[in-house]
């Protein structure tokens, strides 16, 4: 979809990759949950295509890092929805989202007012998205309930923490909780 999201280099290790809260934008990497990816037959059964997976280690999926973001009088809006409806930067996301950072990104996307926020699935989630925050995933497994981790798509072999895809869904206990504070407890 757009720069730097495939990857197809079999991982050596399951890493956590992190933006920090600093300034900074390069990642860190931090060890997680144990383990190699490898070619046992995971639990999901979708594809990844189907599912729209894909792997941004430097995102949360949020439309602050999305192409179609746009200015709108003191606020922000999609250009999917038009002028009319507003967006959370920080918080929210769909599943159009295309990922691009601000800083590289310098496209004026027209107003395109092609699709309502119910019909992309719009949703909100105050700290980003990914597969470590969504109730089907398998952390210590690195692996998905519903995503066929050995189907073709990015990270081969695996369904990593920093993925996301269209079936995401809110884990109760992972998905308020901060970057760092992931790490730690998928980490520990
Ligand atoms: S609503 Fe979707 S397409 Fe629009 S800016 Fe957010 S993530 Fe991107
Ligand atoms: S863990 Fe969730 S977001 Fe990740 S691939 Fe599975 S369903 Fe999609």
């Amino acid at each position: 979809m757009h720069e730097g999201r495939r990857d197809h280099r079999p991982p050596t290790t399951l890493t956590f990759m992190i933006r920090t809260e600093s300034t900074t934008d390069k990642p860190e990497q931090v060890q997680a949950a144990q383990g190699r990816a490898n070619r046992k037959p995971g639990r999901g059964s979708i594809a990844k295509a189907s599912a729209c997976y894909q792997y941004h280690p430097d995102t949360e999926y949020r439309c602050q890092e999305c192409a179609m973001l746009k200015k709108l009088d003191g606020r922000h809006g999609c250009a999917w929805f038009g002028p009319t409806e507003s967006v959370k930067p920080s918080a929210g996301s769909c599943n159009y989202f295309a990922h691009a950072h601000p800083e590289t990104f310098h496209t004026d996307v027209p107003w395109l007012s092609l699709f309502t926020k119910e019909e992309l699935g719009y949703v909100e989630n105050p700290n980003g998205f990914s597969c470590k925050r969504c109730e089907e995933f398998l952390p210590h497994a690195s692996d998905c309930k519903k995503v066929d981790r050995n189907s073709e798509g990015d990270t081969p072999g695996e369904i990593n923490p920093n993925g996301c895809c269209n079936l995401w869904e809110a884990d109760r206990k992972r998905a308020g909780k901060t970057t760092p504070e992931l790490v730690k407890l998928l980490g520990a």
